[in-house]
C-alpha cells in the first residue's frame, strides 16, 4: 500500500472492513474504537492456550487441551431448563472412548457427521470415577482456526461476540498488509524493539511467550515514547519562552515574619526554589508535591506576595467552589491590606464589574475555580499561574490558565502523592518540589476500623470530642438514599443523627447536589464553629481545612480508594490537637481488610500511595484522569517502569537531533501526539 493511502486507511472508519456494517461500528465504538487503527490497537487482555493436544487415553485431568476425534454414537440432548440443554457425545480416537459434555441452547441445531475428524477443545474431568470432556468449544479438523493455536480474548460489550471481534481484527490485519513502524530506526536499532508489523501481528496472534512479551514490549514502549515525546516537548517549547523576571524576593521575609507561625525548613526550601525559579529570566514551571496538611497554601502565598511587591498579578486556580472559598479567605487573613484579593467562581456576584477589575489590574491575586480559564476573563500583567490540587485538572486546562499571561510562571501543587521516580518522568514537562515534613507540633491521626455494631459506641466518641470544643466530620459515601446501592447517605445520617445520637448538637449537611451559595454557607459555619458537625460526602476529600477538627467517621469505608481515604483523612490533624479517624466498615472480603489495615498502621502518603497503586494496578489509579495526561492502553507504570526509562532517553536524543519534531522519521508519531491530545478535549500540542 502506497503511503498516503496508508494512513488514510488507518484513520478510516470501521464499516471499510469486510463484515463489519453500521451496527457493529457502533458496538465497537462504544469500546473506543472507531477507526482501522484503534482496531489493529485493540489488544486481547488474556489469551487462551489451545495449542496442547493429547490422546484420550492419556488426556490429563483439569487442564485445557484440544482433542482430535471421530463421533461414535448418537447426539443426546437433555433440557436443564427453558433456555438451556445438557448435550453430550461420545467421541473416539485410536487410544480409546470418552464422553463430551456441554451446555447450551436447546434451539440450536447441532449435528455432527461420524465421518468427520473434529477438534473438541475443553478439559477432562474425574466425574463419579468416570472420566468425561468438559467440551468449550469445537470445530472441524479440517479447517480449525480456533484451535491448535493461541486465541486472543478481547474486551467484549453485550453485542460484540469474541469471534466478531477477532474476525474484524483479522481483517484489518489482512487489509493494511504491512503496519510501517513510527519509531525512528535508529530507536529501534539502540532498543533492539521488535518491528511493529511483527508486534502489531504476535500480540493478537503469539507464536509464543517469548515473541508476545518482546512484542508488548516493544507496544509499551511505543507508547510510552508517545507520551514522553509530548510532554518533553512541550517543556523545551517552553524553556525557551523567556519569563518575567521578578526582581526582588526579598520581601518574603517580612512577609513571612507576620504570618501566625514560622514556616517550616521545608516550606522554606520550596519558597526559595520558586524565588530563584522566578528571578532567573525563564519561566517558571514547577509541581508542588506535599502530602495533605504540610502547608502548601502558604508557599504559594510566598510566591503571589514577592509577585505582588514587583507590581504583578497572580492567579490561584483550585477545583471546588468550597476550596477557592476556603483559599480566598485564607489569602485574605495572610495578606491583610496590602494585596487586594478577588474571588471569582460560577456564583460571582456583580462579574462584570470583577472582570473588568481584574482586567484593568485593579486586583493583585485572583482566586478561583475553573471560571478563571474562561474566554472572558483578561488580566492586566499576569505573572504568576497557581493550581492547586492539580491532578484535579488537565494538561490542557493548566495551559489555558498559563495563555492568559505573557509566559507567566506556573506552579502546580498537588498532594496526591505518586512515588517521586513515577511523577519525574509523569510530570515530565514539570520541574517538581516537595514538602516533605508537617509542620511543627502535628501529632501523628490515629486511626481505628470498625463494623457496624460500634456505631453507637463510635458516636459516643464524637460527642466526647465534641463536648471537649472540638468539631467532627462524617462521610458516607451516597448524597440520597438508594435503591441499588447499599450504603449510608448522607441526607438520611444527618436525620438520624439529629433525632437521636447527636440531638444537642449543631450538625450541619454538605453535599454536591446543593447549591454553592447554600456550601459556602454551611463550610463557613463550620469553620467559624457554629456548627459542631458537618455530615458529608466526599465533596470535602481535597484541601479543606478546618484545624479545629480532630474526628472524622468514615462509614462504608469499603467504598473508598486508599488514596481517597487518606485524602479525607487529612482533614483532621491539621491543628495541634490529637486528632482521630474512624473507619466504619461490614465488609471482610481480603482486599478490603487489607486496605483497613494499611490506613491503620501508616500515615505516609507515600507509602499509601505506592500501596494504592499495586492493589489496583495503574488503570484504576490513573484511569479515572488522576494524572490529567490521556489514559494508556498497554503500558502499566508501575511495572514498567524500566521500559519507560529507556522511552525517556530515547525522547531526549530524538528531541535534542530535532527539536522542533519537524523530521520525516517522526511524522508519524507527531500525527499520533497530535491526535491524542486533540481527543483529550481539543489541545493542539503543537500550536
Ligand atoms: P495542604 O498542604 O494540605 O494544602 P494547607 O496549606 O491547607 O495544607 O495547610 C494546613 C494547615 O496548616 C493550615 O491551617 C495552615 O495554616 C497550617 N500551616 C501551614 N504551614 C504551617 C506552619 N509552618 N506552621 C504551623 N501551621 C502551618
Ligand atoms: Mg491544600
Amino acid at each position: 500500500m502506497e503511503f498516503g493511502k496508508y494512513v488514510s486507511f488507518l484513520n478510516s472508519e470501521l464499516n471499510v472492513l469486510k463484515g463489519v456494517g453500521e451496527k457493529k461500528s457502533a458496538l465497537f465504538a462504544k469500546l473506543g474504537i472507531n477507526c482501522v487503527w484503534d482496531l489493529l490497537y485493540f489488544f486481547p487482555h488474556d489469551y487462551e492456550d489451545r495449542r496442547k493436544f493429547y490422546k484420550i487415553a492419556t488426556c490429563p485431568v483439569d487442564e485445557m487441551c484440544c482433542i482430535k476425534v471421530y463421533p461414535k454414537g448418537k447426539l443426546q440432548k437433555k433440557n436443564i431448563r427453558r433456555n438451556i440443554a445438557l448435550y453430550s457425545l461420545s467421541v473416539a480416537d485410536s487410544s480409546g472412548v470418552i464422553n463430551v459434555k456441554w451446555f447450551s441452547s436447546p434451539f440450536y441445531k447441532i449435528s455432527f457427521n461420524s465421518d468427520t475428524e473434529y477438534v473438541f477443545y475443553g478439559k477432562c474431568v474425574n466425574a463419579y470415577g468416570r472420566r468425561e470432556f468438559e467440551m468449550k468449544s469445537y470445530e472441524t479438523a479440517a479447517d480449525s482456526k480456533s484451535t491448535g493455536v493461541i486465541l486472543p480474548v478481547y474486551h467484549a460489550v453485550s453485542g460484540l461476540s469474541q469471534s466478531a471481534i477477532r474476525s474484524a481484527v483479522n481483517e484489518a490485519l489482512c487489509a493494511v498488509d504491512v503496519l510501517i513502524d513510527a519509531l525512528p530506526e535508529s530507536v529501534i536499532k539502540k532498543y533492539k524493539l521488535m518491528g511493529i508489523d511483527e508486534s502489531v501481528r504476535q500480540m493478537h496472534h503469539p507464536s509464543d511467550d517469548k515473541s508476545l512479551s518482546l512484542a508488548r514490549k516493544r507496544l509499551v514502549f511505543e507508547e510510552l515514547f508517545v507520551l514522553q515525546l509530548s510532554l518533553m516537548f512541550l517543556r523545551s517549547r517552553r524553556d525557551n519562552d523567556s519569563g518575567i523576571v521578578i526582581k526582588n524576593t526579598s520581601c518574603i521575609s517580612d512577609f513571612a515574619k507576620k504570618l501566625p507561625f514560622e514556616l517550616t525548613d521545608s516550606q522554606k526550601n520550596v519558597v526559595n526554589e520558586i524565588c530563584s525559579d522566578m528571578m532567573s529570566g525563564k519561566s517558571m514551571n514547577r509541581l508542588l508535591q506535599g502530602d495533605v496538611g504540610s502547608g502548601k497554601t502558604v508557599v504559594a502565598a510566598c510566591a503571589m506576595y514577592a509577585v505582588f511587591k514587583n507590581g504583578f498579578q497572580s492567579a490561584m486556580m483550585a477545583p471546588t467552589e468550597i476550596l477557592a472559598n476556603q483559599h480566598y479567605n485564607s489569602l485574605k487573613s495572610f495578606f491583610g491590606k496590602d494585596v487586594s484579593v478577588a474571588l471569582l467562581t460560577s456564583s460571582t456576584p456583580n462579574k462584570k464589574q470583577v472582570l473588568s477589575d481584574i482586567k484593568n489590574g485593579l486586583y493583585d491575586v485572583v482566586v478561583g475555580t475553573h471560571a478563571l480559564i474562561e474566554g472572558n476573563v483578561e488580566f492586566s500583567n499576569l505573572a504568576l499561574c497557581i493550581t492547586d490540587e492539580q491532578h484535579r485538572f488537565g494538561v490542557n486546562q493548566r495551559a489555558r490558565l498559563f495563555e492568559k499571561g505573557q509566559s507567566p510562571h506556573v506552579l502546580v501543587m498537588s498532594a496526591t502523592p505518586i512515588p517521586r521516580t513515577l511523577s519525574l518522568i509523569l510530570y515530565g514537562d514539570l520541574d517538581v518540589s516537595v514538602i516533605n515534613t508537617l509542620p511543627k507540633g502535628r501529632q501523628s491521626i490515629d486511626t481505628y476500623c470498625v463494623d457496624s455494631t460500634m456505631r453507637d459506641r463510635v458516636y459516643s466518641f464524637v460527642r466526647k470530642h465534641l463536648d471537649e470544643g472540638k468539631q467532627c466530620y462524617v462521610v458516607c459515601p451516597l448524597v440520597e438514599k438508594s435503591d441499588t446501592i447499599d450504603a449510608q447517605s448522607s441526607t438520611e445520617l444527618v436525620e438520624e443523627l439529629q433525632k437521636k445520637i447527636l440531638s444537642s448538637y449543631r450538625v450541619g449537611l454538605l453535599h454536591g447536589k446543593m447549591k454553592p451559595s447554600e456550601k459556602d454557607d454551611v463550610m463557613s459555619r463550620f469553620k467559624n464553629h457554629e456548627l459542631d458537625l458537618v455530615v458529608s460526602t466526599t465533596v470535602i476529600e481535597v484541601g479543606v481545612d478546618v484545624p479545629n477538627a480532630t474526628v472524622i467517621v468514615i462509614e462504608n469505608a469499603e467504598r473508598f480508594g486508599l488514596s481517597q481515604l487518606h485524602q479525607l483523612r487529612g482533614r483532621v490533624g491539621r491543628g495541634e490537637h490529637k486528632s482521630h479517624c474512624v473507619l466504619i466498615t461490614d465488609a471482610k472480603n481480603k482486599e478490603t481488610t487489607e486496605r483497613m489495615e494499611i490506613m491503620r498502621l501508616t500515615n505516609d502518603g507515600f507509602k499509601i500511595a505506592a500501596k494504592d497503586l499495586e492493589l489496583r494496578g495503574c488503570g484504576e489509579f490513573f484511569g479515572t484522569r488522576q494524572h490529567g495526561l490521556p489514559e494508556l492502553k498497554i503500558a502499566n507504570l508501575f511495572t514498567d517502569m524500566e521500559i519507560l526509562k529507556d522511552a525517556q532517553k530515547a525522547c531526549e536524543q530524538v528531541l535534542s537531533d530535532d527539536p522542533m519534531l519537524e523530521k520525516n522519521d517522526i511524522s508519524l508519531i507527531r500525527a499520533r501526539i497530535q491526535k491524542i491530545f486533540a481527543d483529550y478535549d481539543n489541545f493542539n500540542i503543537f500550536n
